[in-house]
């Protein structure tokens, strides 16, 4: 029965290569080298760099791009593309994805993963501090003050366990990598402050991932706290207070003296009791990297974050894009452990080189296993692809274009950046990304840039002396953010700056025509009474015929009395010399005036 499938699926096969036309359908995989894509496309190589070339994508021949990339490059070529199934086994895991597959009775709870976001100085690294004195242990902490990244604490017999780098900048490069570890976000907002706009920038984040919220009001032991008035601002938000019928769980707090702090943790079990957050501790381990870095006895050492199955030493995995083995293992207070079950933060070590932050880790049979898909990883990771923000918008369509060299602190970033600005949409601006990269501004940055008449963003890097040397002599701007939601805000006001303002028509005055004494050459003389506002010389005006528009004209001469005047104004009789359409005896004539207005269309 197997072999018939198969003999069936290679007969397909071949008839759909036989016909190969320029008119079928030819399928691709989701990731192909420039020589394959060539051959499949029966084009020259050097045809199909510089088609990738003039899309922004700069790939040479051994090098790996993407399905999209390719099926434009194909589209160029006029031949038309479909993605292959992909493979099963997928290189990057989603442990929700595995987890829906498990069989239910396998399944038991997890402790929850929390994240604690809001603007800065709200408290945020307070109140983790906090949290963390008063809940872990004090025999076990025995006065440990390191971060790696996460810890436990212990609330009513339940584990919760806390993500350390406080903001959403981190959780939002997290996202971009495709890791998605917190199950609840805890919004701290200071009750002596307003709703800021990290603040609002968290919502979004946590939204975006549909977590649950939990509204931590600090703070609330100075005197200036106004506890409502944040509950009214976060309603304006969308957060609505379960006691104002809402569904938003807030909880008043202040991490300085403690108070509310049982109260929050216990509304984050509650929470979590909703989420249903289930795991099978019996499968392979599956883990995120939270943090990593060199440690002088152990080599490579890395924060991970279980997420399904148990770690144990000696396990063979691949981490990012490199493989190892289970050396030691510790907690998060730096004790030796055996094994590391699901929402546990633990340190491990036994690999060499370093993983990125939100890279998976993932337990396999064997070091074989581990090499294997470690160098798939590489591959994948080389991939060149077309910028989601030239993919989005072919700029032919646009009449203005804001081209922009984007370079950031780290490729989770730079990720979470060139996510945000491709979903800008305007029908008249386009963001065309020129091109991105990890590190500070250099000079290639600034040559680049003014080649191409644009301007370089960075986010959270600095500039070189040289660039700035040269960004001063070729007058290439160059703009620094440290937050990400102002670089997304000031590129949606540079793009609306492009826009040439708005004309509107307001109308001054409005005269009665009484009589035609004179007409002729499209001029024509007339009396009349001034029934509203003013009518000024030189004015622009239309001509009503009851309430319809019948044309335009110019007030070119206005009399009153026998004597030229600027201006007449409402109750005036006076004579006016009209030029444009030929007007008629009881109509209307209405000066206007044009009003450039500042275009402020929100993007
Ligand atoms: P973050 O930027 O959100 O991490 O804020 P921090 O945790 O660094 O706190 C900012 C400032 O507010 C620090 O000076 C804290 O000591 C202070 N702070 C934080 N929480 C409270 C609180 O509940 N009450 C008072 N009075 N001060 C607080």
């Amino acid at each position: 029965m197997k072999k018939q499938k198969e003999e069936k699926k290679d007969k397909e096969k071949k008839v759909e290569n036989n016909t190969s036309s320029k008119k079928d359908i030819i399928k691709l995989p989701a990731f192909i080298t420039v020589k394959e894509l060539a051959e499949t496309l029966k084009a020259s190589v050097s045809d199909v760099i510089s088609i990738l070339i003039k899309n922004g994508v700069s790939a040479a021949i051994n090098d790996t791009i993407d399905y999209e990339t390719a099926a434009i490059v194909a589209l160029d070529l006029e031949i038309e593309t479909k993605q292959e199934k992909p493979k099963k086994d997928d290189l990057v895991l989603d442990a929700k994805k595995i987890l829906a597959k498990e069989d239910k009775k396998n399944l038991v709870d997890r402790p929850s993963v929390v994240t604690i976001m809001g603007h800065v100085d709200h408290g945020k690294t307070l109140l983790l501090d906090t949290i963390r004195q008063s809940n872990v242990i004090a025999s076990e902490s025995g006065g440990i003050t390191q971060h790696i990244g996460a810890y436990q604490v212990k609330k009513n017999g339940k584990m919760i366990t806390f993500l350390d780098t406080p903001g959403h900048e981190a959780f939002a490069a997290m996202r971009a990598r495709g890791a998605s570890v917190t199950d609840i976000v805890v919004l701290v907002v200071a009750a002596d402050d307003k709703v800021q706009p990290q603040t609002i920038e968290s919502i979004k984040h946590a939204q975006a991932a549909k977590l649950p919220i939990i509204v931590a009001i600090n703070k609330i032991d100075k005197k200036e706290a106004d506890p409502e008035r944040i509950k009214k601002e976060l309603s304006e938000h969308g957060l609505v207070p379960e006691d104002w019928g809402g569904k938003t769980i807030f909880v008043p707090v202040s991490a300085k003296t403690k108070e509310g702090i049982n109260n929050l943790l216990e509304m984050i079990l509650l929470t979590a009791e909703m989420e249903e957050l289930k795991v099978n501790p019996k499968d392979s381990a599956l883990g995120t990297v939270l943090e990593s870095h060199i440690d002088k006895g152990k080599g490579s050492v890395a924060t991970i974050l279980v997420l399904n199955g148990t770690l144990k030493p000696m396990d063979n995995f691949v981490i990012g894009e490199f493989f190892g083995k289970v050396r030691t293992m510790d907690d998060f207070l730096g004790k030796k452990i055996s094994k590391a079950t699901p929402a546990m933060p633990v340190i491990i070590s036994g690999f060499s080189g370093l993983p990125q932050v939100g890279d998976s880790l993932q337990v396999v049979k064997d070091e074989q296993e581990a090499r294997i898909k470690a160098a798939e990883i590489i591959k994948m990771r080389n991939v060149k692809k077309i910028s989601p923000a030239i993919k989005n918008k072919p700029t032919q369509d646009k009449k203005y274009e804001l081209k922009i060299i984007l370079k950031a602190d780290v490729s989770g970033s730079l990720e979470a950046l060139t996510e945000s600005l491709g979903k800008i949409e305007n029908p008249e601006v386009a963001v065309n990304i020129i091109n991105e990269g990890v590190g500070d501004i250099i000079e290639s940055d600034v040559f680049h840039a003014s080649s191409v008449g644009g301007e370089i963003l960075g986010f959270q890097v600095k500039v070189t002396p040289a660039a700035r040397k040269a960004a001063k002599q070729a007058k290439t701007k160059i703009t620094l953010y440290k937050v990400i939601y102002e670089l997304i805000q000031d590129v949606k006001e540079k793009m609306i700056a492009f826009l040439p303002p708005e004309i509107k028509e307001v109308s001054e005055g409005k005269l009665k025509i009484l009589q035609i004494f004179r007409s002729g050459k499209g001029e024509t003389i007339l009396g009349g009474k001034v029934l509203d506002g003013h009518i000024y010389k030189n004015s622009k005006a239309k001509v009503w015929r009851g309430d319809k528009e019948i044309g335009q004209g110019v007030i070119v001469n206005i009399k009153k009395v026998n004597k030229d005047v600027k201006e007449v104004k409402k109750g005036d009789e006076c004579g006016l010399n009209f030029r444009g359409i030929k007007p008629a005896e009881q109509e209307i004539i209405e000066a206007v005036k044009e009003e450039r207005l500042k275009r402020t269309t929100s993007l």
